[in-house]
């Protein structure tokens, strides 16, 4: 004898119910029965296989060969035989009892019920997923039968299980009201469970609109599959999305399941780059999308015991596969995969939970039972939690880029300055030599004749302006074509710059200006200088010349130079060509009073 499970309000009944239990055989008392509020009915069932799946009530009810099911739910597996269940109980008190028979596995495709009396008194119930939901005789979710006892009555139960699903029979018997509170409870929880799932879908979904970013769509699409999957499970989907679809009911399944490992696949490959850090994995993300799609064609054609049959081990792969590829990811230094590999982890332990209690290695209780719901719950939202992980991931890395691109353009834009400078440094450098060189006598060293001509007007205005005394002097070499003619022109030139020395030596800078004013010819410019300075200046030219002696292709040459000077202030009358002429006027003189000496206009000739 089992102890059986009992809830109720009344301690002493059930002290009572227990006493009876421990003394009476296996069907249960009255007093039992009465006092049932919830009661598992394993311990008290008896099945027998029909692998032809054609037999009666009136040929199996007499037969021998009943087996006792143990305190579990009766649980077959996959199997393509007709199963029957039994168990018979008695109402032995005064009044009448009734009870709600509940068969809490909404998936079995036929449960047929014969509730047979010891009065001969029979009923039938079809039930079932391959049955039109208005059929039931309560409306609920479950399979749920009432069953009505006259006082001493006995009723049998047989139940007929056929299913494309696994063979699966919780069967408890409840009073009305326990049913109905232990019912609203378990309503409020699975709403909770939907309709978090619904919200996650819609927030992602609107996320999608506004991000544009399309692996939210593929999230929503895992996140709806899921829900759909669960509400197809639970009897849900059956109760309120599709009462009448009773072919649909068994495909759901297959399609949703196919949807999750399709969606996850798509979901996968996108937040985890898979393209980026193994073209395998990304490959195998792929071929999971593209089998699911064909799984979803399939689940139409083929039987759900032959699809399911290929979609669990997929199922049970795919975890795996995303499992693992959080892990690499992460090792590819992902952070957001480390939400992500959690996210699987929960998924992958509850549903291990749900195998090993439905295997019997674990208890079976509200946890196990709940199992895959709870892992499913937990990874969606940390799931959703990781792709926001990812907004602002990536969020951050553009930023840096941004600031990197920024940097890297103000770096270039100063390089690109610092080299202008550079150049026009460099240029304007090229430049004054340019104006230096333009203005320069190359053989000499001395100013040339442009820069003289400019010279002379500044120092003309300038003069003009001050009211002071300017002074031009013209330097000539005496008797300079023999030179040339006897010595040749490298011994001509010798002596120019020879005298270009001189000239440069003695004279006052940066203020006087001495310029070679053609052929052997020289004029300077003195400005703030009256004639006397003027000609002080240039016969201690004239002197030095005179006193230097030129050495060239070893000749040793002596020579000797003419000047004319003039000087005065300036007026509104006097113009630059005035002074040369002058200039030019006085050396005249010297030439013709004898050469080697330094004649100013307008003076007599001195020597
Ligand atoms: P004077 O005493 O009257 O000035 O006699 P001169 O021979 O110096 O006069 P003239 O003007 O006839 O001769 C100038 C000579 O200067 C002509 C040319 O041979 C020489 N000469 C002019 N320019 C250059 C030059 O650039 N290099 C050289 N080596 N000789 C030059
Ligand atoms: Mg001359
Ligand atoms: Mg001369």
């Amino acid at each position: 004898m089992k102890p059986l499970r009992q809830s109720g309000p009344n301690v002493s009944a059930i002290i009572i119910c227990m006493l009876v239990m421990v003394l009476t055989a296996s069907s249960v008392t009255a007093a039992d029965l009465q006092n049932v509020y919830q009661m598992p009915l394993n311990s008290h069932i008896e099945f027998l296989e029909d692998p032809s799946t054609n037999r009666d009530l009136s040929s199996v009810r007499h037969r021998d060969d009943w087996q006792q099911q143990g305190e579990g739910a009766f649980n077959q597996g996959y199997s393509d035989s007709a199963w029957w269940l039994r168990f018979t109980l008695t109402n032995d008190a005064d009044t009448g009892i009734e009870r709600l028979l509940s068969l809490e596995y909404p998936v079995l495709g036929d449960v047929q019920v014969h509730v047979v009396s010891d009065r001969n008194d029979r009923q039938f119930h079809q039930l079932g997923h391959n049955y039109p939901y208005n059929q039931r005789p309560v409306d609920h979710r479950f399979f749920v039968i009432p069953l009505e006892w006259q006082p001493g009555e006995t009723l049998s139960v047989y139940m007929r299980v056929r299913s494309q699903t696994s063979v699966q029979v919780p069967a408890t018997l409840w009073e009305r009201d326990t049913f109905r509170s232990h019912d609203m409870t378990a309503n409020i929880l699975q709403g909770i469970y939907f309709g978090a799932f619904l919200v996650i879908a819609v927030y992602n979904l609107l996320l999608y609109f506004a991000l544009g970013e399309r692996n939210y769509l593929y999230y929503v699409g895992f996140v709806m599959s899921m829900a759909l999957l669960m509400a197809s499970l639970t009897g849900y989907g059956f109760r309120h999305l599709w009462p009448g679809a009773t072919v649909w009911n068994d495909q759901a399944i297959l399609v949703f399941i196919s949807g999750i490992l399709g969606f996850a696949g798509l979901f996968i490959r996108r937040f985890l780059e898979l393209s980026r850090i193994s073209v395998m994995l990304d490959r195998l993300a792929l071929a999971f999308v593209v089998v699911s799609a064909v799984c979803v064609v399939l689940a139409f054609y083929l039987s759900y015991f032959t699809l399911i049959a290929v979609l669990i081990p997929l199922v049970v792969a795919g975890c795996i596969f995303a499992f693992l590829g959080g892990i690499y990811a992460w090792g590819q230094g992902q952070a957001t995969a480390k939400y992500f590999v959690m996210a699987w982890t929960f998924i992958l332990a509850g549903g291990s939970i749900l195998a090993l209690s439905k295997g019997g290695v674990l208890p079976s209780n509200f946890f196990t039972d709940h199992a895959a719901q709870l892992g499913s719950m937990i990874e969606v939202v940390l799931l959703s939690f990781a792709l926001a992980q990812r907004i602002n991931v990536e969020r951050q890395l553009r930023y840096q880029a941004q600031s990197e691109t920024l940097e890297t353009a103000r770096r270039l834009n100063r390089e690109l300055e610092e080299r202008v400078q550079e150049r026009t440094q460099e240029l304007e450098k090229l430049n004054e030599k340019l104006n230096e060189l333009s203005v320069t006598d190359e053989l000499t060293g001395l100013r040339n004749r442009r820069f003289l001509d400019q010279q002379l007007e500044q120092e003309v205005g300038r003069a003009w302006r001050s009211g002071s005394s300017l002074a031009v002097a013209m330097l000539d070499i005496d008797h300079f074509k023999p030179v040339n003619d006897t010595y040749g022109h490298q011994v001509g030139d010798a002596c120019l710059r020879m005298v270009g020395e001189i000239l440069r030596g003695s004279l006052r800078s940066p203020s006087d200006t001495g310029a070679r004013y053609g052929g052997e010819e020289f004029a300077l410019i003195l400005p703030d200088t009256d004639c006397e300075e003027a000609l002080a200046v240039v016969e201690r030219v004239r002197a030095r010349i005179h006193a230097t002696r030129v050495e060239s292709d070893g000749v040793v040459l002596e020579l000797t130079l003419s000047a004319g000077v003039t000087a005065h202030p300036v007026n509104e009358s006097v113009t630059p060509d005035q002074f040369l002429v002058e200039a030019d006027e006085a050396l005249y003189r010297a030439k013709e009073t004898g050469r080697n000496r330094v004649c100013a206009y307008g003076d007599q000739a001195q020597s």
